[in-house]
């Protein structure tokens, strides 16, 4: 038949004929995709590059820059429109789409931090906001606005919509977010409120389910623009199997849990996260803001290394022992408090700390890893 298959990762077209181009599948992979759909069978349809990206962690680079995604971005700066960047509040790093700001220009954007509903009651919301905006500068973009939504428990999407109709003076939506992020369950959101539709766009708890762009007309003759969520290799989620990624993911929102920690012993986040309490004032509450079902185990710094080879992927675990191949080794990063701090976890969530405090956090490659003024 005629129809294209699309990437769910990048949304490139499928196309088996050259392996530099965009979309690339080996002609035997093809083959079976096409087999699949015909027998109605589902499949998880991914490009090579997405593939690699997803179980091996590589970039392998597409030689043109005419990668759909870069190509609406470029869009972006020949029109007027509006753009709603959705980044995830529990792994800002893994959320930004490093070439951004090189395609807004003077785009008027509004940050939305999502998954808000996963952070403590007593959150001081403004504190999660200036970290957001610092955040964003960091990465070259200055939000008009920055909005704290739950897009799956509906935070904030009245006050999403008033927003963007205030701001949007007759431009197309654009909404742009890496996957995984929850944007399709804040469009299906906006959508709800806008015209009572239920899942009018595929959601999952798997990185890259957003299929093409995919354009909603807006009853004013706008669109909004749903752009494919863009694959990124800094997020975790994309080397972890689908079941380890739901444990790690709080599902509800975090409850604290405290450790008295003395200088000289480290805290094990499953085998994703590591923090030594290096030295400080003597015995210290720490508290551990992470999901529910992530082991964390206590140990003595001197003896951390050897407890990590020795256990990763076993009692440490995720990640499993298959997947340490492709995981980064952990890299740390020395903090030495002033005030009363989070160090982050990206992807995993964080740990508050006292001022005057030296501490050294670690994960694979270093990624995610983050101070910010304590929210709580
Ligand atoms: P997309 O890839 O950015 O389109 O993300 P999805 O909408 O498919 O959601 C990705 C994952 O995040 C799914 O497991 C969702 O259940 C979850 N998710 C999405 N929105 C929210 C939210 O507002 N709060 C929480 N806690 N989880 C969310």
């Amino acid at each position: 038949n005629n129809e294209t298959i699309q990437c769910i990762g990048c949304g490139a077209t499928l196309q088996n004929q050259d392996s530099q181009k965009s979309g690339y599948l080996p002609a035997s992979a093809y083959a079976k995709i096409e087999k699949a759909i015909e027998n109605d069978e589902e499949v998880e349809v991914y490009c090579q590059r997405c593939f690699k990206l997803r179980h091996y962690n590589e970039i392998m680079p597409v030689q043109e820059n005419a990668d759909d995604f870069l190509r609406l971005l470029n869009h972006l700066l020949e029109t007027d429109a509006l753009v709603l960047n959705v980044i995830d509040l529990f792994d800002f790093q893994g959320s930004m789409i490093s070439s951004l700001p090189r395609f807004v220009g003077d785009t008027p954007i509004i940050m939305i931090g999502n998954k808000i509903d996963l952070f403590p009651k007593n959150t001081n919301l403004r504190k999660v906001k200036d970290w957001v905006r610092q955040q964003a500068n960091k990465w070259g973009i200055y939000p008009e606005e920055i909005l704290l939504t739950s897009g799956k428990k509906q935070k904030n999407v009245d006050e999403l919509i008033d927003l963007i109709k205030k701001k949007q003076q007759n431009r197309d939506i654009y909404v742009v977010g890496s996957t995984n992020v929850g944007k399709s369950t804040l469009i299906n959101s906006i959508i709800k409120t806008l015209s009572g539709v239920e899942d009018l766009i595929t959601t999952s708890r798997f990185p890259g389910t957003t299929l093409d762009k995919i354009e909603i007309p807006l009853d004013d003759g706008t669109s909004l623009i749903d752009t494919p969520g863009i694959i990124q290799k800094d997020q975790i989620a994309h080397i972890l199997s689908p079941k380890d990624l739901k444990l790690i993911a709080p599902q509800k929102p975090i409850k604290p849990k405290v450790y008295q920690l003395n200088p000289g012993q480290t805290l094990f986040l499953s085998g994703l996260g590591r923090f030594d309490y290096v030295d400080g004032p003597g015995k210290q509450s720490f508290v551990v803001y992470a999901s529910d079902d992530l082991y964390i185990h206590r140990t003595k710094t001197e003896n951390a290394d050897a407890f990590y080879d020795k256990h990763v992927g076993e009692l440490l675990a995720p990640p499993q022992t298959e997947q340490l191949e492709q995981l980064k080794p952990l890299k740390g990063l020395s903090y030495h408090t002033k005030e009363k701090s989070d160090l982050l976890f990206g992807g995993l969530g964080w740990i508050t700390v006292n001022d005057d405090v030296q501490v050294k956090t670690f994960s694979p490659g270093a990624l995610g890893l983050g101070i910010r003024r304590a929210i709580i």
